[in-house]
């Protein structure tokens, strides 16, 4: 089957309604999800949102500069900084939009936006609707979404991304519900495929967070940057690793180890809790480490001290997750946590205008890198980012799209689309005449631990080349699977087997960045070179794809006002 459309939007979180809403509304445009919409991760974001609305008591000086500057420190002086600026300056008319648009956000009594504060913010400046703050703003957007007629293919999976002299000219797709491979000519499309969280073991992201976008484009052409940079959370529900917002904190929640101490005196002693991720992370993982956590497993996140009214009012979200998913009340009992991967820093190489290197491509939301968030990024940065950035990227692409009207040739797109799905076609006929023992999740469950024990929270030189060995070798294994399934309806064998090429391509981008980067930023900690190195490494790593293998080279960072110095909390 072939279907024909003027925009393609890949992706139905954020930051894809937020691209679908801006498009132009004389164009044909259309959001495909490999899930229903509403189950996109962005549905899990809790704590909140950044925009230095200077409602709080303490944040009247706040300002958007003083958001950008705690961004780039965040970053650790690695974002581009006019885009960080761009960020924090789109974050107040933006914040506005949502609140019109009918985002219920939590008030303050005189009826104002609520704002609490997050870590690494000089203000109390994260706009939030209780803990739920994700759900409340992605049911918004759809529900304006089907207002305004925006057409949606559900439960279809993007396989392939068609690309040729430069220039992008459709996609391929799998529809789950009949099991066939669907051909689209587009004349831009928009990823919007959010993050690879699943590529480790340990994750507060959805299942569904495989990052096929990411390594699709990347198999196409599309550079990708800054990959080495993973951010790890403080704070997940041990074993489940189900995510206790950073609000928890926020509203002033203690850490504590198996002494009974609040360690973050140790390693900020100014910020403590609110100190930003990376540092955290590091601090209680440094605990859990030398002895000083539970089981050699854990510390505590003690939110007892906040009393019952405010646990039920501000973290009902959170309160419920101890109940069912831990089996404790965290008015009674402190919760048990341990860090997990949680966000992408990098992603697919974008300009300010959410535009590739290649025409007709673009990309937003945390699937992308512009960057704003560098080596680390704020909580409640990332929301701000996939609205900010959906928006601009609906509104270029559309621009695009009327600027070539006509000028594509749509029997050569056609020709190239159906070169793309004969390829793919031999592939999977190869699967299923290959006659191999194992099946796919052995070498996905392989893959997550090994870029958890390898490369995670802190790295070094023999791990990393440790890892980057074994990631090809699992990648010549992967080559001779077998796809064990017969039958191709919601096939979830066959969903792993297509994505699980873009998770390797992934692992091994990021362990090859990491093993190149002999420096320590942000969230990229090595063990073997500890301090931040400007004169070397103050760069962005850009990755191709080159004949089957990633090649590094690197770019300059974009610096305004800000100039680099040490980061203290
Ligand atoms: C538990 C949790 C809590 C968070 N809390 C906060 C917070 O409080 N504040 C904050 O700022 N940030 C938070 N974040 C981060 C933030 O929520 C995400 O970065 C952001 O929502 C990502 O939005 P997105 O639109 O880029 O992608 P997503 O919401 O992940 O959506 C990706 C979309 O792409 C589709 N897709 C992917 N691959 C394919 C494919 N191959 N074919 C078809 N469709 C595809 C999916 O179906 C989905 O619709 C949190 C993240 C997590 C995991």
């Amino acid at each position: 089957m072939i279907v024909d459309h003027d925009l393609v939007i890949v992706g139905g979180g954020l930051a894809g309604l937020a691209a679908a809403l801006k498009a132009a509304p004389d164009l044909d445009v259309v959001v495909i999800s490999k899930v229903h919409p509403l189950r996109s991760h962005s549905v899990a974001a809790q704590g909140g949102i950044n925009a230095a609305l200077g409602n709080h008591p303490e944040g009247k000086d706040d300002s958007w500069e003083k958001h950008a500057f705690d961004t780039v420190k965040g970053s650790d002086y690695l974002s581009d900084q006019t885009a960080a600026e761009l960020m924090c300056q789109r974050a107040i008319p933006v914040l506005y939009e949502l609140e019109h648009l009918g985002v219920p956000f939590s008030r303050f009594p005189g009826g104002v936006i609520a704002q609490r504060p997050f870590g690494g913010a000089g203000f109390p400046r994260t706009c939030y609707a209780a803990d739920r703050t994700g759900l409340v703003i992605l049911h918004t957007l759809y529900e304006q979404a089907l207002r305004r007629k925006v057409r949606f293919y559900e439960e279809w999976l993007v396989t392939n991304l068609v690309v040729r002299e430069g220039r992008c000219y459709g996609l391929l797709a799998y529809d789950l519900h009949s099991g066939e491979i669907i051909s689209i000519r587009a004349k831009a499309v928009i990823f919007a495929t959010g993050g690879y969280g699943r590529v480790y073991q340990k994750s507060t992201n959805a299942l569904i967070n495989l990052g096929s976008g990411i390594g699709m484009a990347f198999r196409a052409g599309v550079p990708l940057k800054d990959m080495e940079f993973v951010q790890f959370h403080p704070t997940s529900l041990l074993g489940k690793n189900i995510l206790i917002t950073e609000g928890a904190r926020g509203e002033g929640g203690y850490l504590i180890n198996n002494q009974g101490k609040r360690f973050m005196a140790d390693y900020a002693p100014s910020t403590m809790e609110l100190a930003p991720r990376d540092i955290v992370a590091r601090a209680i993982q440094t605990e859990i480490n030398e002895g000083r956590g539970f089981e050699g497993e854990y510390v505590y996140l003690d939110l007892r001290h906040l009393g019952k009214e405010k646990i039920i009012k501000r973290l009902p979200g959170i309160r419920e997750i101890c109940l069912y998913f831990g089996g404790l009340d965290p008015i009674e009992e402190p919760i048990p946590i341990q860090p997990a991967q949680h966000y992408s820093m990098g992603g697919i190489d974008v300009d300010e205008n959410c535009a590739s290197p290649i025409e007709g491509f673009y990309a937003a939301g945390e699937c992308s890198c512009v960057s704003v968030h560098g080596a680390n990024r704020l909580g409640g940065n990332s929301m701000l980012e996939t609205v900010v950035f959906g928006q601009i990227a609906g509104r270029f692409a559309s621009e695009y799209i009327k600027d070539i009207k006509g000028s594509q040739s749509d029997e050569k797109a056609l020709g190239y689309i159906q070169d793309e799905a004969a390829r793919l076609q031999s592939k999977v006929n190869q699967w299923l005449k290959n006659k191999s023992k194992r099946n796919v999740y052995h070498l996905f469950h392989r893959l997550r631990h090994l870029m958890m024990d390898k490369v995670g929270i802190f790295r070094e030189k023999k791990k990393l080349a440790e890892a980057l060995e074994e990631i090809r070798e699992i990648r010549h294994e992967y080559r001779h699977l077998s796809l064990w399934s017969d039958c191709l309806h919601y096939c979830q064998e066959f969903i792993t087997m297509m994505e699980f090429e873009s998770m390797l391509d992934i692992a091994e981008v990021i362990t090859m960045g990491a093993l190149a980067r002999e420096e320590t930023r942000g969230s990229h900690y090595r063990t073997d070179f500890p301090t931040r190195d400007d004169q070397h490494w103050l760069k962005h790593t850009i990755a191709r794809y080159n004949d089957g293998r990633p090649q590094l080279t690197y770019r300059e960072v974009k610096i305004t006002r800000y100039e680099p110095q040490e980061r203290k909390y």
